[in-house]
């Protein structure tokens, strides 16, 4: 057990951003008797940008933190698979495996729900110290130029002119940068920005009362969006969550706000605009960036490690998150955990103990990350998609060998081979 920071002032870890990734990282730090200071700029509950989908890998990390009872008490679609949609208009539905232990392969729940089950855990941890509503402005630094601290102040006075008063610092032996898309850290660290065709931007809005809905969340790759996609899916409450990601660097090409490409599509696309003939949109469209997994990023160094979004760990063909950021806030976790029985005293946690949690993610999310750029860079040809879901929606052998890639990692690589798109092409 580390000495209590209440005495000395020094946390274990503080882990900046208390989304998926700080909260699954806080947990499992905490859990394993460590103290942590979890701060962020926002007052809890908050809203995210978000699809709102919980996908199997997000659900396995919520059982290890024992919270998954906790997502079925409110409103939440079930889901059971997927239906595509390609430009010429042919439709395929296929059955995704189902999650670990359970009768569906995931839920599609409003984040503000899913990160508030995450931050009451945080809440009800005794080692961990919550700090809401405090930005992160700068990084505190040894004589060595190793990371110890942060230091920032109240939310509402970070926007102010400067100078900035009311300026707080706390220190540890290593800061989890979990500040998200557009990440404080990273810019403080020096590292670069993700560049413009490994991210999506991404806008969403909720409707009531599509027809029509199930339990499949819905991909349409149809030409209103190419190169990107429009998502349908189910909430379970009446409403629906629906969207469009496309790379950042395409939409800069294009003269539309990808709102007015969101709603030009539903209002005029043949397949959506009678499923969309009375429903009604709630609230506003919102638009976020999603820094994707194909940018690898350096994600620690000496007295800091980054995980989730911050890490750029976005999967680039579904643009699913929440699964990559609750496993890398575990893997930083489980390393930071050893790296503290390695090195005792109150120095920064050294790079060379932290470089087990790149090791981590390279070896249990890149393998996955790199066939899901693969797939993204295939659903840019208009062609192959209307051969892909073509074929699919005609032949049960071929449906079959989708359904094999969404359940294995190994059945995916075949995107990578030659041979896959001579199949393609054969009747
Ligand atoms: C439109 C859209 C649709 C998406 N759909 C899905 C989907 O259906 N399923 C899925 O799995 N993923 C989806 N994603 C991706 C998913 O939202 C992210 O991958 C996920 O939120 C990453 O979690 P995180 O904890 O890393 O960051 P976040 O959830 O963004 O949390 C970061 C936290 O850091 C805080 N913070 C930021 N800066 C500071 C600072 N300076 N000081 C203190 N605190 C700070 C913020 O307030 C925030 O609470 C979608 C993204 C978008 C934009």
């Amino acid at each position: 057990m580390s000495t209590s920071p209440t005495k000395d002032l020094l946390y274990d870890a503080i882990v900046v951003g208390s989304g998926p990734a700080g909260c699954s990282a806080a947990l499992f730090l905490a859990r394993a008797g460590h103290y942590v200071l979890l701060i962020d700029k926002a007052k809890f509950p908050r809203e995210k940008v978000c699809g709102d989908a919980v996908s199997g890998k997000s659900i396995g990390v919520l059982r290890r933190l024992h919270l998954l009872d906790k997502l079925e008490a409110p409103a939440h679609g079930v889901i059971t698979g997927l239906k595509m949609v390609s430009p010429n208009g042919k439709q395929v539905m296929v059955p995704f495996p189902n999650a670990d232990g359970m009768q569906c392969a995931g839920y599609c729940l409003r984040r503000k729900s899913t990160d508030a089950i995450l931050y009451s855990a945080a809440k009800s941890e005794p080692n961990i110290t919550l700090l809401d509503n405090f930005t992160v402005l700068a990084l505190e630094r040894d004589a060595n130029g190793r990371v110890c601290g942060v230091s920032g102040c109240d939310a509402d006075r970070a926007t102010a002119a400067p100078p900035i008063s009311k300026a707080r610092t706390f220190r540890s032996r290593v800061v989890i940068g979990a500040d998200g898309a557009g990440s404080a850290i990273v810019r403080l660290l020096g590292l670069p920005g993700v560049p413009p065709e490994h991210q999506f931007m991404a806008v969403r809005g909720y409707w009531r009362d599509v027809a029509g809905l199930s339990d499949h969340i819905e991909l349409f790759f149809i030409d209103q969006v190419l190169p990107g996609y429009l998502w349908v899916f189910p909430m379970g409450d009446g409403t629906a969550n629906v969207g469009l990601g496309i790379l950042n660097s395409d939409i800069k090409k294009r003269p539309e706000h990808p709102n007015k490409i969101l709603l030009n599509a539903i209002a005029n696309h043949p397949m959506l605009s009678a499923r969309f003939a009375n429903a009604k949109q709630e609230g506003q469209i919102g638009a976020w960036i999603i820094p994707n997994g194909s940018y690898a990023r350096t994600n620690f160094g000496d007295g800091w490690v980054l995980v989730g979004d911050a890490a750029s760990l976005v999967d680039p063909f579904s643009g699913e998150g929440v699964g990559n950021a609750l496993s890398s806030g575990q893997f930083a976790a489980q390393t930071i955990d050893e790296a503290l029985g390695k090195e005792s005293g109150e120095e920064p946690l050294s790079a060379q103990s932290l470089a087990p949690y790149s090791a981590l993610v390279e070896s249990q999310l890149r393998p996955e990350i790199k066939t899901s750029y693969n797939l993204q860079q295939a659903s840019r040809s208009r062609f192959l998609l209307n051969m892909f879901i073509g074929k699919a929606a005609s032949k049960p052998a071929f449906r079959q060998m989708i359904i094999d890639m969404l359940g294995s990692d190994e059945a995916k690589q075949q995107v990578k081979d030659p041979l896959f798109y001579l199949k393609l092409l054969l009747p």
